[in-house]
């Protein structure tokens, strides 16, 4: 099946940046969330990201326009999805939510819609399981920045079939993007690499064994990673890392994910690095 026309479920920072990918590549949008001022608030990012494409000569001024005629907003979520060929849910990393988010999906979307789910820790054989349509249940796992980042994870549940897999993985394609395959569990390939990483990054600061700055200095200079796992920490946030560790711990029950008290401590204190303005390096209000 070939996707045209397709919904994004959640207008914040994943939700803006896939409406954005998927308009400029020609498919209709339409871009849903619970207020109009977010959805307003959303337009005005896509444009200004799309600009910035424009300024560096990587799109026309005639494709950021078409771009966005293509992205269509709305508040109302069945009325959104009643016509499309395929839904992408990028609403907040919470189970009850996405799995009522599904329900109301599953009773709207055309029956023979693929869902999918962008979450980053959320089982999609359990979200695959509130519909009556797990073979067309799948997830795609952007990064972030959208427009910017090359990879998505396309996440196989339990029940997704064959067809809903290939249509998906042609589409990430067909967006510009680098698809990679794994299975559905705690984590999927991303974040269970790099979550540990963070985490012992975070005992290595707890333990004393070296300073933030010093830890991100080794990974950068030693491992040529871009960025150093604290600052990455930071900028993720810090209540996101731990969340995502306390999927590890509790699903895959070994002692290797568990989180680190410093980071528990953090987060209780409200240290969420960028987004208070404070983590493991101090952020000037912006
Ligand atoms: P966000 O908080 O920036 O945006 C979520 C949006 O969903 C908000 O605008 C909110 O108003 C809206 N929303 C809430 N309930 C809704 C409902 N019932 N119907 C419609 N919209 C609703 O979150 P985000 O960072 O964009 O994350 C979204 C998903 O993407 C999460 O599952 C997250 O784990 C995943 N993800 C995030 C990142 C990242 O770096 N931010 C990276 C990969 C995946």
């Amino acid at each position: 099946m070939e996707i045209a026309t397709l919904a994004v479920i959640g207008a914040g920072t994943m939700g803006q940046g896939i409406a954005h990918v998927a308009a400029l590549h020609g498919r209709t949008v339409r871009l849903v969330d619970v207020s109009e001022d977010v959805l307003q608030r959303a337009l005005q990012h896509i444009a200004s990201n799309l600009d910035r494409q424009v300024k560096k000569a990587r799109i026309t001024e005639a494709q950021k326009e078409e771009a966005l005629q293509r992205i269509a907003l709305s508040t109302d979520l069945e009325g959104a999805v009643s016509d499309v060929q395929l839904v992408i849910e990028a609403v907040p990393e919470n189970p009850d939510l996405k799995a009522q988010v599904f329900e109301r999906l599953d009773r709207t979307a055309p029956p023979a819609a693929i869902l999918a789910s962008n979450t980053s820790s959320i089982s999609i054989t359990w979200l695959a399981a509130r519909t009556q349509r797990p073979a067309q249940v799948i997830g795609m796992h952007f990064f972030n920045p959208v427009p910017v980042m090359q990879l998505v994870e396309i996440v196989r549940g339990l029940e997704t079939s064959e067809a809903t897999y290939e249509t998906i993985y042609r589409l990430a394609e067909a967006l510009g993007k680098t698809p990679v395959t794994v299975n559905d569990a705690p984590g999927f390939v991303s974040n269970r690499v790099l979550m540990p990483m963070i985490n012992e990054a975070i005992y290595c600061v707890m333990e004393g064994v070296a300073t933030p700055e010093d830890v991100d200095r080794v990974m950068k200079l030693g491992m040529n990673h871009p960025m150093g796992p604290l600052a990455l920490a930071d900028l993720i946030g810090l209540d996101v890392c731990l969340g995502i560790m306390e999927v590890l711990h509790r699903e895959l029950g070994e002692d290797k994910y568990r989180p680190c008290p410093l980071l528990r401590k953090m987060v209780a204190a409200g240290r969420l690095g960028r987004k208070t303005g404070r983590g493991f390096y101090e952020y000037a209000a912006t």
